[in-house]
């Protein structure tokens, strides 16, 4: 049997959990509101972001200096420039900083508790799969995976570990969204009948060429954009489908989409009959959109999908969905960091990946065959967190 205590950070993550546990007992939940109470006097959660493009640098390199409970502390980046630079901008030591050649030598590196994978997505795999073997928690960019298989690798890397492993699903950190599952979910306006989604923009030469080369993205907006479609309708309706149609849309002439889909619309149907329309597309700019029509009104979001700007309106103009924006990042991340400090399971877990990692496979199987394909298979799980 693996010694509890192999590593030192093995070592740590038990005499935190025991002291939380303990410390909860004590003095109930205001202690458990307060993980910090627990930490090293000073002490966050050591992140290292692996990838710095234009997330790690626009939004999560950000939202790490808002964090309460973890910190930016390492990077993981095959440019010495870039190494170089945000040693300097965000005061990380050399030593935390590493290429994709070095990273495994993160295993001896205890100022590194979290690394979050923000690379293309075929690449996502293998290094969540290599950062359970250093022994880490893992934060996963969307989509999780390009294949099923993958998925389903990388769980089981990861519960070998016996870290914690998420999703970077931020929306469900979002107060809007968090709205929109809570609406949906709790029927607040009668059963839905019927969902809209759409997302998409429109992908240029300035772009990430990444995105439109199969290899590396796995598929084109669906992967991408679309999948907060799939991701609004079923946290919004509290259900996974049952079946799936889908549709591409023409290729636009531009060149970019010898690969991968230019767009595709799908339909998702629900056990009770409830149709899902979904439309995403990196041939046309779309705000996004999330709306659920029910048996008393209806209730939207437009903006939907963003990193801030979004807005709610409902058919009863009761403000439900007037709400702040918030830095969606921020909150994710020290969910996140929660979780590892309080021994909490994640409301996005790799499960969670995996499962619209599957959804996404049986659209595109849908697009493929013009036939539609039965999705009552895929992992049956939903964030009820906001429900209640
Ligand atoms: P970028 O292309 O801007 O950044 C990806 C980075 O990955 C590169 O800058 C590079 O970093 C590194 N990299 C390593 N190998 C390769 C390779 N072969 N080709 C290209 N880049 C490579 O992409 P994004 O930051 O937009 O997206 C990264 C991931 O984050 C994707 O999975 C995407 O879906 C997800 N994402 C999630 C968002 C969200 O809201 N949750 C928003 C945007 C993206 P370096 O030079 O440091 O090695």
């Amino acid at each position: 049997m693996k010694d509890a205590f192999a590593s030192e950070s093995s070592r740590r993550d038990f005499l935190r959990t025991l002291s939380l546990g303990a410390g909860a007992t004590l003095l109930g939940s205001s202690a458990l509101a307060s993980p910090l109470n627990w930490l090293a006097p000073g002490r966050k959660l050591g992140v290292a972001l692996v990838g710095l493009g234009n997330y790690s640098t626009g939004q999560l390199a950000p939202a790490l200096q808002q964090t309460k409970y973890c910190q930016l502390a390492g990077v993981v980046t095959g440019s010495p420039a870039k190494a170089a630079q945000w040693q300097q901008q965000y005061g990380i030591p050399a030593k935390n900083c590493y290429d994709y050649k070095t990273f495994d030598r993160l295993i001896d590196n205890p100022a590194i508790d979290i690394v979050y994978v923000v690379l293309p997505n075929a690449l996502h795999a293998e290094y969540v799969v290599r950062a359970a073997q250093a022994g880490k928690h893992v934060i996963c960019e969307k989509p999780m995976a390009t294949s099923v298989a993958d998925a389903r690798h990388m769980i089981a890397a990861m519960e070998k570990a016996g870290k914690k492993f998420s999703i970077g699903y931020r929306l469900h950190f979002e107060p809007h969204n968090q709205a929109m599952m809570r609406l949906g979910q709790s029927q607040a306006y009668g059963k839905i009948s019927h969902l809209a989604a759409d997302n998409g923009f429109k992908f240029s030469s300035g772009g990430t060429p990444w995105r439109v080369n199969k290899k590396l993205s796995g598929g084109g907006p669906l992967m991408d954009m679309g999948i907060y479609c799939l991701q609004g309708c079923l946290y919004t309706k509290g259900q996974v489908p049952v079946s799936v149609t889908a549709k591409f849309t023409p290729e636009t002439g531009t060149g970019y989409f010898k690969e991968v889909e230019a767009g595709v619309n799908w339909q998702l149907r629900f056990a009770d009959g409830t149709v899902a329309d979904c439309r995403t597309s990196y041939a046309e700019n779309m705000q996004g959109r999330l709306r659920a029509d029910a048996a008393n009104g209806w209730f939207e979001l437009e903006p939907a999908f963003g990193y801030g700007g979004l807005a709610g309106r409902t058919s009863k103009n009761d403000g439900l969905l007037n709400l702040p924006n918030s830095n969606q990042q921020a909150a994710q991340l020290d969910d996140f960091a929660q979780c590892v400090l309080l021994n909490k399971s994640t409301r996005v877990p790799g499960q969670m990946g995996l499962r619209d990692v599957q959804l996404l496979e049986a659209i595109y199987r849908a697009a493929e065959t013009g036939q539609a394909v039965s999705t009552k298979d895929v992992v049956q799980l939903i964030d009820r967190t906001s429900a209640h």
